[in-house]
């Protein structure tokens, strides 16, 4: 069985019901977080998850609003723990500049902290794994393949595809249809995926808010997505604009018209078992 909790259903867009894109994987033991942003670190001690228990973060992008917690998972994981203990971050090339970004920026409480606790003799360890489409995990037991999105202009980008006992989930973060996500899904249990309604979007005349609707998927362009790969649960996600409560059944039909399996969404802290 592999456990799927949707920590932030948010955007960029500040709300005060919901996090920032973040979700939550637990398979076989071991606890996955893919993206990092706003309030992560609070939703994650609300499912039962501290920043001690992170087998890895990964990130799909580099987008600010999909990391932007990121420092503060890194100092809440070295002040909790007790023993080394390195956190992981895989994504993107790129993220090692971000997670050195990341440090410098806290350096000041870095020297704070080593100056105050005798036992914490050096700044967090972190350890930054960049990497392309392909196998980025496994440990005999928990099988994460990376593969490439369509979230032009930001490049690169990927999907993550975990895989635990027959059971198997693809994040795909921010992006639009393509064969290579396609691919990444055939055939999975469930799709959880970043989706914007552009029927509210569209009239709407911001220059800046029509730019967002040419680089993210649709409900449509997510359902499509979720029927061409064979995917049974279509997990909608990073709602744009905010999903408001009593509405969710206007999403499922949209979805509905091009894909017949079930639909997901809801809250932060939803929670969708699959397998
Ligand atoms: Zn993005
Ligand atoms: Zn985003």
């Amino acid at each position: 069985m592999i456990e799927i909790t949707l920590l932030g259903t948010g955007s960029p867009l500040p709300d005060p019901h919901r996090a920032g894109p973040a979700t939550l994987v637990r398979a076989g033991g071991k606890t996955f977080l893919v993206d990092a942003g706003r309030g992560v670190v609070m939703r994650a001690a609300a499912a039962g998850s501290g920043a001690d228990q992170l087998t890895a973060v990964l990130l799909t992008h580099l987008h600010s609003d999909h990391l932007t917690d990121l420092g503060d998972l890194v100092t809440t994981r070295w002040i909790t723990t007790f023993t080394p203990s390195p956190l992981l971050v895989v994504g993107p090339p790129g993220t090692r500049v971000v997670a050195d970004g990341v440090l410098q920026s806290l350096s000041a409480d870095i020297g704070y902290r080593t100056a105050h606790h005798v036992d914490l003799d050096g700044p967090p360890p972190l350890h930054v794994r960049e990497v392309g489409p392909g196998v980025v995990w496994d440990d005999g037991d928990v099988i994460i393949r990376a593969g490439a999105t369509d979230h032009r202009p930001v490049e690169p980008t990927l999907a993550f595809r975990i895989e635990y006992a027959g059971a198997s989930v693809v994040i795909a973060g921010d992006t639009v249809p393509c064969e290579p996500l396609d691919l990444l899904c055939a055939g999975a249990d469930a799709l959880v995926i970043t989706a914007l309604r552009r029927d509210l979007l569209e009239p709407i005349p911001l220059p800046r808010l029509q730019d967002i609707l040419d680089y993210h998927s649709s409900v449509e362009d997510a359902a499509t997505t979720a029927a061409r790969a064979g995917v049974s649960a279509l997990v909608l996600t990073h709602y744009v604009p905010a999903l408001v409560p009593g509405t969710e059944d206007e999403w499922r039909a949209i979805a509905a018209q091009h894909f017949s399996g079930r639909v997901e969404l809801g809250d932060d802290l939803h929670r969708i078992e699959i397998g």
